[in-house]
């Protein structure tokens, strides 16, 4: 199947882009990469009589450090972050987390604003941008605003942004030197979408103190537990879930004291699930969930090689 007809604009700037937004009402989208987009109009499960294009505005392609973080612009490709063509502040977490979606053809034209705004509990910006606690910058023909990805984010294929509104930044702080980053995402083959997703961020006690191989003192112990941990879940409900439960057990501990069959219990706790009263499915999928987070924990501690 095909798109229905829609009416085309190609604005210049972000001004025209609102206003034309703006002056579509109800009938009007945006689009960037329109790899998700696309999709949905051939299916003909949306039908916008006039779509905004927003590659054509500089301001929107445009990424910058700042002294706490980075900016990017919202039509910042996924390939852009995987190549590292735009900064990246976060140690690694944003090309990993962008390497990993989809295929070369997706990331070369899919951005970050289009995923956030499309709001797919199992794609990677939605999960690993809550865990980062980014911000996302809007702009209307009413003004401006700052929205937390956290409640951005309010359902699957639902945000907080009006109609009319256009995510304009993503704005990502700075990851401090002893924060420990992991992911994991769990899907039957490249390129597709997860089955399950996890992201941790954490800080670790490094400080040993005992009898080492240099005598009785302190060292650096790369096995010391998890001081402050935060774990994300994401394609197991309909938004980024935070995992405060299982938390609460890995803290104080590290994967080796958990095996993944240990934070079934935690993680249904998290979900929401009475675990007596699941059916095989949804214990499969809990355990998989499990899994994923164990994995994640793992990378994040550099256990995984
Ligand atoms: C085969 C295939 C595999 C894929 N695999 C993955 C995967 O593994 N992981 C993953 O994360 N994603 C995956 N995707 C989705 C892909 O990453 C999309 O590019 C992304 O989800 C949407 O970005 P886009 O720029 O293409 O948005 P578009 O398709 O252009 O738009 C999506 C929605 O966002 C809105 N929108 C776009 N930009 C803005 C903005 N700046 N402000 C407000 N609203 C906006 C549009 O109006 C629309 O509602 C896959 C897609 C395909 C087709």
């Amino acid at each position: 199947m095909k798109a229905p007809a829609f009416r085309y604009r190609r604005p210049a700037t972000l001004d025209e882009a609102v206003q034309l937004l703006a002056d579509a009402g109800d009938d009007g989208k945006v689009i960037a990469g329109g790899q998700s987009l696309v999709p949905i109009m051939n299916m003909r499960l949306a039908e916008p009589e006039t779509l905004v294009d927003l590659t054509g505005v500089d301001a929107l392609r445009t990424s910058r450090e700042t002294p706490s973080g980075a900016r990017y612009g919202a039509t910042t490709t996924h390939m852009r972050f995987e190549y590292e063509l735009v900064p990246d502040v976060t140690r690694g977490l944003l090309p990993y987390a962008a390497a990993g979606i989809g295929y070369p053809a997706i990331r070369n034209r899919g951005t970050v604003g289009g995923s956030l705004a499309h709001s797919d509990s199992s794609a990677e910006w939605p999960t690993v941008m809550s865990a980062l606690d980014a911000t996302v910058h809007t702009r209307s023909v009413r003004g401006t605003r700052a929205i937390p990805v956290r409640e951005l984010l309010l359902g699957f294929f639902t945000t907080a942004l009006a109609p009319d509104e256009l995510i304009t930044e993503v704005e990502v702080r700075r990851l401090a030197a002893s924060t420990r980053w992991g992911m994991y995402k769990m899907c039957r083959k490249p390129g597709e979408f997860a089955e399950s997703l996890a992201v941790v961020l954490g800080e670790r006690d490094l400080g040993g103190r005992g009898v080492g191989e240099r005598g009785v003192g302190e060292w650096d112990d790369p096995n010391g537990p998890w001081q402050e941990i935060e774990l994300w879940l994401g394609a197991a409900t309909d938004r980024p879930l935070r995992l405060r439960t299982t938390e609460a057990a890995v803290r104080g501990g590290t994967s080796a004291d958990l095996e993944p069959a240990r934070l079934v219990e935690p993680l249904a706790e998290d979900m929401g699930q009475d675990l007596s009263g699941l059916d095989s499915t949804a214990r499969y999928a809990l355990q998989l969930h499990a899994v994923t987070v164990h994995r994640a924990l793992r990378a994040a501690e550099g256990t995984t090689g």
